[in-house]
């Protein structure tokens, strides 16, 4: 068995794959959202992704990593540990050389194609010399988050099934396409996502890959659920599982001792990821 087949990240998604179940990928801000994410997965049952945005480890000098990994170490169900939109060569060295990472994204994507995939060969290489997975996105999903290069200014572009052959021939384990998604919110008129390239993409790949969705806030459970249908393992959630604990946090602060504000705010990010792994089916699958 090759580090490729050991290491856990890959291991969850194929798992998700064989048994046509999704997984979440949640990005974590600090520690009450780790433990929340940590009490849903064994909660539910669920294997588990906590991923974080390079802030976080620029805020934290890695500390949320490091913690985020050492809860993940002891928990009863999978838990990978990923790095969300790894932008610069600079990020990507340190978190792989740095950090405890089960899987990087190496996101080259505000570079013209032939950059991208040229630096996404060699950022892929290097990851996978410390056994670190990888996941890039080919075409360019609209739209920016917390610290993530805003794409507007630059052409959004739908992936085709060039770019897919492309960048699985860099060695990446994941792909992100766009079809319709959006970093951040979506406008008044809510999601549209195209089905029918997606598809396409995905016959593409043709296992080669797993695929991943971003841009879920505001998705409903109905549209989520198509999603893994067509082919989804790994789903990027961010206010999908957090909105609960800025609601409470909104409501309660300063009318509660600080440990119970904690305690609850902890409780309200597994409740609502625990809701979520149901809707994705991973709920049981640990
Ligand atoms: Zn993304």
């Amino acid at each position: 068995m090759t580090w490729r087949d050991s290491n856990i990240h890959n291991r969850i998604l194929r798992d998700a794959e064989a048994g046509k179940y999704g997984v979440i990928a949640a990005i974590a801000y600090n520690i009450e959202q780790i433990l929340g994410l940590v009490q849903a997965a064994n909660t539910a049952r669920s294997p588990l992704i906590i991923q974080f945005f390079p802030w976080a480890i620029e805020a934290s000098n890695g500390l949320l990593v490091r913690t985020a990994a050492d809860a993940a170490k002891h928990a009863d169900v999978p838990i990978s540990i990923h790095l969300d939109h790894a932008q610069s060569e600079a990020m990507i060295k340190r978190a792989a050389d740095t950090l405890p990472f089960d899987s990087i994204m190496v996101d080259m994507s505000h570079y013209e194609k032939e950059t991208n995939l040229a630096k996404t060969r060699e950022l892929v290489e290097y990851c996978n010399q410390r056994e670190i997975a990888t996941e890039a996105e080919p075409g360019r999903i609209e739209g920016g988050e917390d610290g993530v290069m805003d794409t507007a200014g630059l052409q959004a572009c739908m992936t085709t099934p060039e770019e897919v052959e492309e960048f699985v021939g860099t060695g990446v384990d994941a792909l992100a396409p766009a079809f319709g998604n959006v970093h951040g919110e979506y406008g008044p008129r809510g999601p549209d996502l195209d089905f029918e390239r997606f598809n396409q993409i995905r016959s593409h790949a043709n296992g080669r890959v797993r695929l991943a969705v971003h841009g879920t806030n505001g998705f409903a459970p109905e549209l989520l659920q198509r999603c893994v249908e067509a082919g989804v393992t790994k789903i990027n959630v961010n206010r999908l599982v957090l909105d609960d604990y800025y609601d409470h946090l909104r409501v309660s602060v300063g009318k509660m001792p600080h440990t119970q504000l904690i305690e609850e705010g902890i409780q309200k990010v597994a409740d609502l990821t625990v809701k979520w792994m149901e809707i994705c089916g991973s709920a049981g699958k640990a």
